[in-house]
């Protein structure tokens, strides 16, 4: 598992923006103690095993799940819409392929 470690000096060039190797004990831009952080939101991590927290976890898989369904056809007009309802949507998903072709005819006028 690939692990980063950040500087997590909000007012640091590299806050949330550079990770770093294992290796590196101090943030080379300000000179702060490096902490292992989460790839996506930079929460500190308790231990190096995970490269996501546990709630971006959960998003990605959500996320996953989502790239599936819409890999089963229902288009590029579906995924605006999932997009924008959002998890609401994710519980309904039949009403996404309705939505979705409501969207397509809005889509032709
Ligand atoms: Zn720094
Ligand atoms: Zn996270």
């Amino acid at each position: 598992m690939k692990v980063f470690k950040g500087c997590v000096n909000e007012k640091c060039e590299a806050y949330k923006k550079k990770h770093y190797r294992d290796d590196y004990e101090y943030c080379p831009f300000c000179g702060d103690k490096l902490e292992y952080v989460c790839a996506d939101c930079w929460k500190v991590m308790e231990d190096n095993s995970e490269k996501h927290c546990e709630s971006c976890k959960a998003k990605r898989e959500q996320q996953h799940a989502q790239n599936i369904e819409k890999a089963k056809g229902y288009g590029v007009a579906a995924v605006g819409v999932a997009g924008a309802v959002g998890k609401a949507a994710w519980n309904h998903k039949d009403d996404i392929v309705k939505a979705a072709k409501v969207a397509v005819k809005i889509v032709k006028k």
